[in-house]
């Protein structure tokens, strides 16, 4: 395993894929072997894997300024106008955005920003975060203690004392509802939680819950209708400010721009990373109002700096990456282009699984998916340890696709942006031969 500590990873596997290019939606391994990246990446790839305007961009800025940071005020105009242009683009008014290098940090400086915002206006008890449980929001100590994945808690003595963080349910009604409950029941009822948890805590005490418009990293959650309208009512009325996670959602991924359009959000805060410069260069936004920031300004000027910020905070190369990924998305309506394919991939993927005998359930919306593995259809029991997820994600690496198996159970699809109806074919059908043989293997071993 060549002296790496593989990052999310046991770390007694021996296993090993060894990609060494990409060409479109396709990454390709040291034997030659081609592979759909069904995941882009880790959600990541929106425009494929050889888009050589984004590696010019990039080349030209390192060529002309391949450093300049942004502390003490001082700027370059790949900064200035990916500021200027996401601004513009996304749901927050007046919109300021500090930058980073990964969806963590992000939420880390979020985090942080809340507590300089609150303690700015005078309010420094109003400090707790609610967040849901199989939220995933990044690893770092902060961000870390948003994430409710228990591997990415335990052994770490994480969540992290003192933090303030407060737990929710998550709203997957497939795998949480009690017994006959309808869909609508289930949401009034994981709402009346919440709402008897804020009043425990006390509504005062709490700045803002972070929530990813549909859940990524733990399945491919998709709310039920109705539910962000009833919640953004509850914490409206609380004074608890909307944080959304946009990391996996941002940029075409559900549909539309933002994962907030697709499911009605109107967000507070917003975080990205990933898809904002298609991963051809690590970077990060974290979006917050301009109310917020004019209150921000005061307590900057007493202690003469707001004492936060990163050496590649506003990299000259990101920014460029994050501009050119822009500029592409607007020029070829990329987005529109997910949206149509989109909606072609989950009909299909409904079509071809809804009635699989290892398949509880299909979800997703736009170009990103999951199929719920379950041992028993009509229960929905699952499989202990991950095993279905485990075989069919090894299924589908046999059979040229690469997904990725997500809390536990669910096999998770989210291809580049870029994807055609044919390659939709060829992926679904591809997956399909990789589920039916997951299923026989399982069977084989006596899960089902
Ligand atoms: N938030 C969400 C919703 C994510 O999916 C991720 C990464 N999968 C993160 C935050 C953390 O991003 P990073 O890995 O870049 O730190």
């Amino acid at each position: 395993m060549a002296s790496v500590v593989y990052p999310t990873t046991n770390l007694a596997a021996t296993e090993q894929l060894n990609l060494v290019r990409g060409d479109g939606i396709y990454v390709f391994d040291d034997k030659g072997n081609r592979y759909i990246e069904g995941m882009a990446g880790l959600w990541c790839t929106a425009l494929g894997y050889s888009n050589s305007e984004l590696t010019q961009a990039i080349a030209t800025q390192l060529d002309t300024l391949p450093f300049a940071h942004s502390f003490g005020g001082k700027t370059h105009p790949a900064l200035m106008e990916l500021a200027h242009r996401l601004s513009a683009m996304v749901p927050v008014e007046d919109a300021y955005i500090f930058f980073g290098n990964s969806g963590s940090d992000a939420n880390d400086s979020h985090f942080k920003m809340l507590r300089y915002y609150f303690n700015a206006i005078g309010k420094p008890e109003k400090r707790k975060i609610i967040t849901r449980e199989r939220g995933y929001h990044g690893v770092t100590v902060a961000a870390g203690s948003l994430t409710s994945l228990p591997v990415n808690l335990a052994h770490f003595d994480a969540p992290v004392e003192d933090l303030n963080i407060l737990r929710t349910d998550a709203p997957h009604y497939y795998t949480g509802r009690k017994g006959n409950e309808t869909e609508a029941q289930f949401v009034d009822r994981i709402l009346q939680n919440l709402e008897e948890m804020i009043l425990a805590e006390d509504p005062d005490t709490i700045a803002a819950m972070i929530v990813e418009p549909i859940t990524g990293a733990s399945g491919v959650i998709v709310p039920p209708e109705g539910y962000y309208e009833k919640l953004q009512a509850l914490l409206r009325k609380h004074d608890i400010l909307v944080w959304a996670d946009e990391v996996i959602c941002g940029f075409g991924r559900t549909g539309n721009d933002f994962g907030c359009t697709t499911m009605g959000i109107k967000p507070d805060l917003m975080s990205f990373a990933k898809q904002l410069s298609s991963a051809y260069f690590p970077i990060s936004a974290a979006v917050i109002p301009g109310w917020m920031y004019e209150a921000m300004i005061e307590p900057s000027n007493q202690v003469g700096v707001f004492g936060h910020g990163f050496t590649y905070s506003g990299h000259p190369a990101a920014c460029a990456a994050a501009l050119k990924t822009l500029e592409i998305f607007e020029r070829d309506k990329v987005f529109e282009h997910a949206a149509d394919v989109g909606d072609y991939f989950q009909a299909l993927l409904r079509e071809t699984f809804e009635d699989h005998p290892l398949v509880g359930e299909v979800r997703g919306k736009g170009l990103i998916a999951a199929l719920e593995l379950v041992s028993n259809k009509t229960t929905g029991a699952s499989f202990a340890k991950g095993a279905a997820g485990a075989a069919a994600q090894k299924a589908c690496e046999e059979n040229g696709v690469i997904l990725r198996a997500v809390g536990g159970n669910a096999l998770a699809f989210c291809p580049p942006l870029i994807i055609t109806r044919a390659e939709v074919d060829d992926m679904i059908a591809r997956v399909k031969t990789a589920v039916d043989h997951a299923y026989d293997t399982l069977k084989s071993q006596g899960l089902i």
